[in-house]
């Protein structure tokens, strides 16, 4: 399969890396020439959980133009961002092209979808973790599920077919869901919870719940996003959202969540695809989403402290 990644940083490079190591043709579309240039001269370097190894097969490049139309192109940038990069890289995206997002947080699916057509989009969600050590190089923190899904539910010979290509390159386990939007919103409703509390905190996932004061205004924010979820006629596969917050905050207790590592690196959060998309859903259903606006404008003033 010809397969573009858009955005080929920590979480593009091990799902690109994987493909073209099966022996798919992949092409990395990315805006980071040392990266770019690193990977195009010796290749991809994986190094954690699945081995560490170069990889050789894959395009590195910032010009769509040198790739072509593709099969599927997956989208990989931040939440931040989606809308100027598949812009910019819409020549890679032909009549027949499938396009995937796996990213975090809400409304990256509208953005895709002001150059893509509706049909051609599927999502789904990730438990791998990531992280860029450097240009052309990346280390896969953790193995986990791939669940993806048609926009409309159903179960097509497209959609098995990719799930058989991600399987077929050992990204084991990988489903396909008729509820793609309730897995998206489960994980953004424990995002809700963990990710601004540790970057407005420093704290590690697990230790938010070692504070009552914080644990319990994670626990509103995520009812918040619970009701919202629920006016926005989304059904949730985790209905008890914050029990599956906490549980995620200890199993993941030692980890420095993506917002807390956007912050000390002071670079641009996702808050506004996640707090911020609740309080603007909110807003469109007449729900009431204090806490989640106070923590989406403490974050934001942590941006404007960098
Ligand atoms: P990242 O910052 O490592 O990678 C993003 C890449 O996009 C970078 O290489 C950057 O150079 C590139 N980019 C920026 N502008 C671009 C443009 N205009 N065109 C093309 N490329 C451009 O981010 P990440 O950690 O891989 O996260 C990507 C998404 O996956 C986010 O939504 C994140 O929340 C989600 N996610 C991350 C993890 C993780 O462990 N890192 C886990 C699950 C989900």
């Amino acid at each position: 399969m010809k397969v573009v990644i858009i955005g080929a940083g920590a979480m593009g490079s091990i799902y690109g890396g994987f493909l073209a190591e099966a022996g798919n043709e992949v092409y990395f579309l990315d805006v980071f020439q040392e990266h770019i240039d690193n990977i195009n001269k010796d290749g991809l370097w994986i190094e954690g959980t699945s081995g560490d190894r170069y990889i050789k097969n894959i395009r590195a490049t910032s010009d769509p133009s040198e790739v072509g139309v593709v099969d599927l192109a997956i989208v990989f940038v931040k939440s931040t961002i989606t809308d100027l990069a598949i812009k910019s890289n819409q020549a890679v995206i032909g009549e027949n092209t499938v396009v995937l997002t796996l990213q975090n947080g809400l409304g990256n699916i509208e953005k895709i979808k002001t150059v893509v057509k509706e049909g051609q989009i599927i999502s789904g969600t990730t438990s791998h973790g990531a992280n860029l050590l450097g240009p052309g190089r990346v280390k896969h923190a953790g193995h986990g599920a791939t669940v993806i899904g048609e926009l409309n539910g159903e179960t097509t010979d497209r959609i098995k077919k990719i799930a058989d290509v991600f399987r077929d390159a050992k990204l084991e386990p990988v489903s396909v869901s008729d509820n793609v939007m309730g897995l998206i919103w489960d994980k953004l409703l424990v995002n809700v919870g963990i990710n601004p509390m540790t970057a407005i905190t420093g704290l590690k996932n697990g230790e938010i719940l070692d504070y009552p004061e914080l644990e319990s205004l994670a626990e509103e924010a995520v009812n918040e996003a619970m009701l919202v979820a629920d006016a926005s006629g989304i059904t949730l596969e985790t209905p008890d959202a914050v029990t599956h917050f906490k549980e995620i905050s200890r199993v993941t207790g030692e980890n420095v969540s993506s917002m807390l590592s956007d912050v000390i690196n002071k670079r641009r959060t996702e808050i506004d695809n996640i707090n911020g998309a609740i309080v603007r859903e909110g807003e469109k259903h007449n729900i009431k989403t204090p806490v989640n606006a106070l923590l989406t404008r403490l974050v934001k003033l942590k941006e404007e402290q960098y």
